[in-house]
């Protein structure tokens, strides 16, 4: 698909007890029409702060979300072009109960999407029906409160609310994370079946690889606030050419060992550089680090890897890595 949406070089920090965080540092990529690109990257890497800055929910301090909106009507009504971007874009969280108020009815809240668009009352009751169905929810689920369905219910709410106003592109920030393993299938399956019925892109950010594997067209790998390693899934799974990449796939339990790729031998020093917090230094002042974030745990890493950072670069078509010297590479 072609770009449809457009990150360039981003940057979101956070001040938190006198320290800057660098949570998301310079994350340039394209989130293209139709595709599922999963986003990857231990606890801290700064997955669900540039989740938010798609939706809009955070500012980047620095850099570009540009949408492009073939045959997108100019002027339109009400709330303005960034009205109109967050429309376009719409996320599902991981705790469904969070992001629904429990004392309106779920219709109200489904609802709420089409607010600031020039959807009629009538039309929008039928829309939210719709979407009910769709998400496969009893008929009724309009007139009742959230507290009366289950976490994996919940769940469906949230993805018909996040649908009901046609959105281009919906952000999924580890959507069944929360719920029993019985249930994640179901919705997982669910969500695919919504892509396809009703053409949408999806940002899916998770820590199960072997689901992100399953359903991601490409999988960008987040270390440090930073973007090292994007490429198709299967070379990604298959062949990853950043040693964070392969630190983490070695991580992944397979059912055939043949699969996996080697452990590095070198293991890492547990804790650190687990985000941008671990490299921000002293205090307000303190400028980012040299060197690619991570060097100290890299099995690979020379001189440079502590004094030169390493940006990303295409190695090959579709494969972008941020290593001065990528796994698997020498002879291609
Ligand atoms: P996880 O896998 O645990 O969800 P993540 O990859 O989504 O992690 P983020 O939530 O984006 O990571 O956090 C990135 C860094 O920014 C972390 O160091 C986190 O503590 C910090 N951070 C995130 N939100 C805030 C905030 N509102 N205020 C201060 N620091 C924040
Ligand atoms: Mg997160």
């Amino acid at each position: 698909g072609k770009p449809l949406y457009v990150v360039d070089d981003v940057s979101r920090t956070y001040r938190s007890r006198g320290r800057l965080i660098h949570a998301v540092q310079g994350v340039s990529l394209d989130v293209r029409e139709g595709e599922v690109l999963g986003v990857v990257g231990e606890s801290g890497s700064g997955k669900s702060t540039l989740a938010k800055m798609l939706v809009h929910l955070e500012r980047p301090d620095s850099g570009r979300l540009t949408m492009s909106e073939p045959g997108h009507r100019a002027g339109g009504s009400g709330g303005g072009r960034a009205g109109r971007l967050r429309r376009r874009v719409q996320m599902v969280f991981q705790h469904p109960a969070g992001s629904l108020n429990p004392r309106l009815r779920v219709g109200t809240s489904v609802r709420e999407p089409l607010a600031a668009s020039d959807t009629g009352a009538k039309a929008a009751a039928e829309r939210v029906r719709e979407v009910l169905r769709e998400v496969g929810l009893p008929e009724d689920s309009a007139a009742r409160l959230p507290d009366e369905f289950s976490g994996g219910q919940k769940q469906r709410i949230a993805i018909a609310r996040a649908i009901v106003g046609d959105p281009r592109v919906v952000v999924l920030d580890e959507p069944t994370s929360a719920l029993d393993v019985s249930v994640q299938a179901q919705v997982l399956d669910l969500l695919s079946k919504i892509q396809r019925a009703e053409n949408l892109t999806y940002v899916f950010i998770s820590h199960d690889l072997a689901v992100v594997r399953a359903i991601s067209d490409r999988v960008a790998v987040m270390y440090a606030g930073r973007l090292v390693e994007l490429a198709d899934a299967a070379s990604l799974f298959e062949a990853p050419a950043h040693w964070y990449t392969r630190e983490l796939l070695a991580a992944m339990p397979s059912p055939d060992p043949r699969d996996r790729p080697e452990r590095p031998e070198r293991r890492p020093r547990a804790g650190q550089a687990e985000s941008g917090q671990a490299e921000s230094g002293q205090g307000e002042e303190a400028a980012a680090p040299a060197g690619c974030a991570f060097a100290s745990r890299c099995p690979a890493a020379e001189d440079n890897c502590r004094t030169v950072r390493p940006e990303p670069v295409e190695l090959e078509p579709g494969r972008v890595v941020a290593c001065h010297h990528p796994a698997g590479m020498e002879g291609r």
